[in-house]
C-alpha cells in the first residue's frame, strides 16, 4: 500500500513540477555554452547498461567500461555515472546562483580519495547546494572559495563562489548539477535531472529510471535583449558594442559566408505562457553596411524532444529601432523555441556587418483575414484586400496588388511569408503620404526567383498596427 501511494505521489509531482525556472540560458546543447562543457550528464546514471553498452547524451552507444566516450555532443565527452555538467572555465571566475533560493550546504569537505584516476585529491572538495523551494536543488562543486553561508537567501545571478579545482578536479571547472527532491545524499536514488533536457532521439532513460524526465529548466521573458535577459552572446574575437538599439545596446560582428568558420553567435529563448501562433519579431539599430540577409535560425522543440528548424533571411538594412516580424509560427508553451543568429550569411549577401540586438514573441492576435474594426477610433491603418486572389504564377498580367490606407505620413512594411513562417519578400516604404496606396508583388522571393505554388501570408504594418491576409498562388 505504501508503495502505491509513494508511486502516485511521484507521478503527480513529476507532471506538475516540470516547469522552467532557472534564469536566462541559451537553448543550445550544453557543449556550446560560453564556457565549454567537457562532460555532460549521463542519462543512464548511475551505471545502467543495455547489453553491455551505455547510451550517451546524444543517444549514441559506447562500450561500457570505456569512458570517457568522445564525441558525446559536438566533440565533448560524457562518462558513465556522471550526474552533472562539467563546465571548464578559468580559476577565479565568479560562480552565480542559477535561480533564487536558500543555501542549504556551503563547505569544503572530504571527497573521494584517492580520485578515480588514482591520484590524490587537490584538497577538500567545495560544495554549495541551493534549495529553490520548488523541489529542485542546484549543486556546485570544485570551487576554490565560497562566499555564501548556510541559511542565506540568494537571488539568481548572485555570486556564491569562485571557480577552482578543489577535490578531484584535475582541471579547474564547475560541476553543475540539478536534483529533484532532497535526495542528494541518497546513493540509491540520487534524483539527478538534466536541466538542458534530453537531446537524444529516443525516450529519456532518466524518465524510465526515475519516473520523471529531464527537462529544459531555463526560462526567459517573451522580450529578450542583452540589457534585459535571456539573450546570450558567445565567445568571439570581434564583438563590437554599439550604444544604440533596444535598451541602448546592440552588438555587431563581421559577416562571414557559408563554408567559413563561424566565430560569433547568440541565442534568444523565451518562456511562452501559452501554445499558439506567435509573430517572431526582431529589432536592430541602423548600422553602416548591415547585411541584407541575416540568417536567423528558429528552433522549435516538440514534446517528444525532436527539433524542427526554420531558416529566415532578414534584412538588417531596412527597418531600424522598431520590431518587425521575421516569421509567424505555431509555438508550444514553455521554453521550447529558440532564435539563433550567427555571423554566417548566404553567398551574395550585401553588407558586411551582422547586428545582434533584441527579439520578441508577440501572440498573433490579429487573425488571418481579420477585417479592421471600424469602431476602433485609434486605427491608423486600413487594409484593402489584395487581388487577384488566387493568383496565377505564370500570368504576367495578374501580379497581385495589396492596398492600404493611412492617416498620416509613416513607414509602411509589407511582409510576405510562406506557410512555414519563412519570410520570402519584404517591402519597406519610408515616408508614405497619407491616403490610399497599393503595393504590387511580382511573385518573386528575395533572390528574384519565382515563389512556388502555395498559400502566402501578406502582412502589412504601419504606425504600430499590423494586419495579415492570405494569398493563394497557383501555377
Ligand atoms: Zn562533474
Amino acid at each position: 500500500m505504501t508503495y502505491i501511494l509513494v508511486f502516485l505521489m511521484i507521478g503527480v509531482y513529476g507532471l506538475l513540477a516540470q516547469q522552467p525556472f532557472l534564469e536566462v540560458r541559451p537553448y543550445v546543447p550544453p557543449a556550446e555554452e560560453q564556457y565549454p562543457v567537457h562532460a555532460s550528464v549521463d542519462h543512464y546514471y548511475p551505471t545502467q547498461t543495455e547489453n553491455g553498452m551505455f547510451i550517451r547524451l546524444d543517444g549514441d552507444s559506447a562500450q561500457a567500461g570505456n569512458p570517457p566516450a568522445r564525441g558525446c555532443v559536438h566533440g565533448q565527452t560524457c562518462y558513465d555515472g556522471h550526474s552533472g555538467h562539467d563546465i571548464w572555465m578559468p580559476k577565479g571566475v565568479p560562480i552565480l546562483a542559477a535561480a533564487g533560493g536558500t543555501v542549504v550546504w556551503a563547505e569544503f569537505g572530504e571527497g573521494v580519495s584517492p580520485c578515480p584516476d588514482g591520484n590524490p585529491p587537490n584538497g577538500d572538495l567545495a560544495v554549495v547546494i541551493i534549495d529553490h523551494g520548488n523541489g529542485y536543488y542546484s549543486t556546485y562543486l570544485h570551487m576554490d572559495s565560497i562566499t555564501v553561508t548556510v541559511g542565506q537567501h540568494v537571488n539568481a545571478g548572485d555570486t556564491i563562489a569562485f571557480n577552482g579545482n578543489s577535490g578531484c578536479a584535475s582541471v579547474p571547472h564547475l560541476h553543475f548539477e540539478m536534483r529533484r527532491g532532497a535526495y542528494y545524499f541518497d546513493q540509491q536514488k540520487s534524483w539527478v535531472v538534466d536541466p538542458y533536457g534530453w537531446w537524444g532521439t529516443g525516450t529519456d532513460p532518466i524518465r524510465d529510471m526515475r519516473n520523471f524526465t529531464s527537462v529544459w529548466l531555463w526560462k526567459s521573458s517573451d522580450l529578450i535583449d542583452d540589457g534585459d535577459n535571456g539573450f546570450e552572446r558567445f565567445y568571439g574575437p570581434h564583438w563590437q558594442r554599439l550604444q544604440q538599439g533596444y535598451n541602448g545596446d546592440a552588438w555587431q560582428v563581421p559577416a562571414k559566408t557559408e563554408g567559413e568558420q563561424s566565430e560569433h553567435m547568440a541565442m534568444w529563448v523565451p518562456e511562452l505562457p501559452h501554445q499558439g501562433q506567435y509573430h517572431i519579431q526582431i529589432s536592430v539599430p541602423q548600422v553602416q553596411d548591415a547585411v541584407n540577409q541575416a540568417m536567423y535560425k528558429i528552433y522549435v522543440k516538440d514534446r517528444g524532444g525532436s527539433t524542427k528548424q526554420y531558416t529566415v533571411l532578414a534584412n538588417q538594412d531596412s527597418i531600424f529601432n522598431q520590431f518587425f516580424t521575421i516569421a509567424t509560427l505555431e509555438l508550444p508553451a514553455g521554453a521550447r523555441c529558440a532564435v539563433f543568429l550567427s555571423d554566417i550569411v548566404p553567398a551574395g549577401t550585401q553588407g558586411s556587418k551582422v547586428v545582434f540586438d533584441a527579439v520578441r514573441f508577440v501572440p498573433a492576435t490579429t487573425g488571418i483575414n481579420q477585417k479592421p474594426q471600424p469602431e476602433n477610433p485609434l486605427r491608423r491603418l486600413e487594409i484593402i484586400p489584395g487581388k487577384p486572389n488566387p493568383v496565377h504564377l505564370s500570368s504576367q498580367q495578374s501580379y497581385p496588388e495589396f492596398g492600404f490606407k493611412i492617416q498620416q505620413s509613416t513607414t509602411v512594411t509589407v511582409l510576405i511569408s510562406n506557410v512555414l513562417g519563412q519570410v520570402v519578400q519584404r517591402y519597406v516604404l519610408p515616408n508614405v503620404d497619407p491616403g490610399e496606396h497599393f503595393v504590387r508583388w511580382n511573385l518573386q522571393d528575395f533572390g528574384g526567383r519565382p515563389v512556388p505554388e502555395g498559400i502566402y501570408i501578406v502582412s502589412i504594418a504601419a504606425a504600430g498596427e499590423q494586419y495579415a491576409q492570405k494569398l493563394m498562388v497557383l501555377r
